[in-house]
């Protein structure tokens, strides 16, 4: 039976390795001149700059898919711990670092506020229960009915789900930096912390379990792996594919067909494409009674990002991997960028530093960066044709005085992308960084369905459906989605 799958992020890889081993003959088509989606890459005189995700977490997921077709991952890509696994520099020049082993980050708990210690323990109690239910239980599970939600209510409000991320922390956390040290990772999911619900703290504690890694050779060193996986195991790749249109027969798929006109006659298609665009600008609207052009509106996207890749020919030893640059607002910059849709005067950042782990990503003697600002998304009505030199310069020169001392004049080589590429580039709804937003109406039962309603034989994988964003949501996807498609 064929497969095809429609897009190769890594939701749409592990999926074509799960297809594989059901049995299917599986063809992908990737409409970039590259495979990863989000995880591509950008190599510009003698950089390699990794386009989006470097924080590997629970590396079981990745692991397992190469395990399921009898591979050893260690002949494909190798993983180098990170420690610490983040750095937080506030602005009053304090700075808190994230780790793993508990005695450590207690003790860096206590550097910062004292009267904090106890809170944290019980807070990271409180993060391991959520992810006992959240993740351990239910990140792999499919839910495609209201009883499956309903199931789950009794646990969700035992541990306090209705309430947000933020405010469950500050419940145990009196500082205001620890706050947001503990509050600020669903914006790596595409959260507001101020909103999204507390089931989230889980990612606190899946990292604090397994641990944060960065891929030797950069992401797009996994990327490549899975590449030649896919290949080896028979895969057909196809890229510069980009779908136009499925076509449905007797309620079933039929065929994609590729915007050059190459036809793909399908058994099953397993979009990792944006469900909304899927749905709304591939398939007839006489098949769709769920998703009505209506209801796809209503959907809400993640926020944007614009990111800056930059190579410097000074050395930033001091730098740690990963650091968050948190600005003078917290609540109230997330409340421009999620809520008024603005872009604000002030910013908090996300500095990558890989060449503090792999040197190789640079020329030798050389460094290179990228540098993250999440921004709204293209609800708001940004002109980002104008807007982006001066962004990005004001950017460049808040990071020469503050963290990195020369940087400009020592800066020899950059690009950067505004929510534009994800809107025409990754063709992404809005240019939605992560999907469609993750909130309580958008989760779990809420979220796109692995398995579409409306036509046999079509499924999603990917940041869109169950669970979400981040390299080990788009991986769980692809597990629930062997779980609801048929043995070949
Ligand atoms: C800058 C950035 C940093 C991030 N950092 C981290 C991190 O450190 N750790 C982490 O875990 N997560 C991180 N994330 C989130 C993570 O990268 C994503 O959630 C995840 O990679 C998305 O995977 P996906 O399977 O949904 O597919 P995507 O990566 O969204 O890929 C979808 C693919 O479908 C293709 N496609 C779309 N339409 C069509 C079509 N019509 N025809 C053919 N192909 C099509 C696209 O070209 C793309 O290749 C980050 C995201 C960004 C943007």
């Amino acid at each position: 039976m064929k497969a095809t799958v429609i897009g190769s992020g890594f939701g749409g890889l592990a999926a074509a390795v799960r297809l594989i081993k059901k049995g299917y003959e599986v063809t992908i088509l990737e409409a970039r001149d590259q495979l990863g989606g989000r995880a591509g890459v950008f190599k510009q005189d003698g950089f390699t700059f990794d386009a989006g995700p470097t924080v590997i977490t629970a590396p079981y997921l990745i692991n397992e898919l190469f395990e399921l077709l009898d591979e050893d991952p260690k002949d494909y890509f190798k993983l180098l711990p990170i420690d610490p696994f983040y750095r937080i520099r506030f602005d009053d020049g304090s700075s808190f670092d994230y780790v793993g082993d508990e005695d450590r980050i207690l003790e860096n708990v206590a550097k910062l506020s004292p009267q904090d210690v106890d809170g944290y323990r019980k807070l990271a109690k409180h993060a391991q229960d959520i992810f006992d239910v959240g993740y351990t239980r239910l990140a792999d599970e499919p839910f495609d009915s209201l009883s499956s939600m309903f199931r789950v209510a009794p646990d969700m409000i035992r541990l306090q789900n209705y309430k947000s991320v933020y405010s469950l922390v500050s419940k145990y956390i009196k500082d205001e930096r620890l706050r947001q040290v503990f509050s600020f990772e669903p914006l790596l999911v595409g959260g507001n912390p101020m909103k999204i619900t507390s089931i989230y703290l889980l990612i606190h504690w899946l990292e604090r379990k397994w641990g944060v890694f960065f891929v030797e050779g950069g992401t797009t060193a996994l990327i490549s792996a899975f590449e030649r996986l896919l290949r080896k195991k028979g895969a057909h790749i196809h890229m510069n594919a980009s779908v136009e249109r499925i076509e449905v027969e007797n309620h079933s798929v039929k065929r994609a067909i590729t915007a050059d006109g190459r036809i793909f006659e399908s058994d099953v298609i397993v979009s990792n494409a944006d469900p909304v665009r899927v749905y709304r600008d591939m398939i007839d609207n006489k098949h769709r009674s769920k998703h009505s052009d209506l209801r796809l509106k209503m959907k809400s996207q993640s926020m944007s990002l614009f990111v800056a890749y930059f190579g410097t020919k000074k050395l930033y030893p001091d730098i740690a991997h990963h650091t968050v640059l948190m600005g003078p607002r917290y609540k109230g910059l997330l409340s421009d960028i999620f809520d008024r849709k603005v872009l604000a005067d002030d910013f908090s950042l996300y500095l990558h530093a890989p060449t503090r782990t792999d040197a190789s990503l640079a020329p030798p003697g050389h460094e290179c960066f990228y540098v993250l600002s999440p921004v709204p998304n293209n609800d708001g009505k940004i002109d980002w044709e104008k807007a982006q030199q001066e962004y990005k310069d004001r950017i460049y020169h808040w990071l020469d005085k503050n963290y990195l001392p020369g940087l400009v004049d020592n800066m020899v080589t950059d690009v950067h992308v505004t929510p534009q590429y994800f809107e025409k580039e990754l063709q992404s709804e809005k240019g939605a960084a992560f999907g469609i937003e993750p909130s309580f109406r958008q989760s779990a039962y809420f979220r796109f369905h692995n398995e579409s309603e409306d036509v046999d034989k079509l499924y999603f994988v990917g940041a869109n459906t169950h669970p979400g964003a981040g390299i080990p949501g788009v991986l769980n996807s692809a597990k629930v989605l062997e779980k609801v498609i048929p043995r070949c």
